[in-house]
């Protein structure tokens, strides 16, 4: 997890946050291995993007469909996916897929979709 921090931490530094400047990174592992990057990005006037979506969308516009984990780190420990992210991933993971946070700098906790989503909306 030591690796996953440091690229999270790097993704996290690149956050673009001039409206709560409460930066956030994220990365995502597929199935393969390969790993997605992303930070939350703010905008004026309209819904901003966060550091889970950036990473779930720059993987699947690759063509990735398989994920094992995704790893975030926020300007607090314990700072996990919001609602809408949560939602979001349900539609690209499995139940095995696992969730980690960060806290006390480089300890981790993890949960399942599931802990996160529970009676999450299915079609
Ligand atoms: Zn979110």
């Amino acid at each position: 997890m030591e690796e996953f921090i440091e690229i999270a931490k790097k993704a996290q530094e690149n956050a673009y946050v001039p409206y709560s400047n409460f930066k956030v990174g994220a990365v995502l592992i597929t199935k393969e291995g390969k790993i997605y990057t992303g930070c939350n990005v703010e905008n004026h006037g309209i819904m901003s993007i966060c550091a889970e979506r950036v990473a779930f969308t720059k993987a699947i516009s690759e063509g990735e469909r398989n994920f094992t984990k995704i790893l975030v780190i926020g300007d607090k420990d314990y700072t996990t996916p919001c609602g809408y992210c949560r939602q979001f991933m349900s539609e690209f993971v499995n139940k095995e897929f696992e969730i980690y946070t960060v806290y006390n700098g480089n300890k981790t906790k993890k949960y399942l979709i599931e802990e996160l989503l529970p009676q999450s909306f299915n079609l």
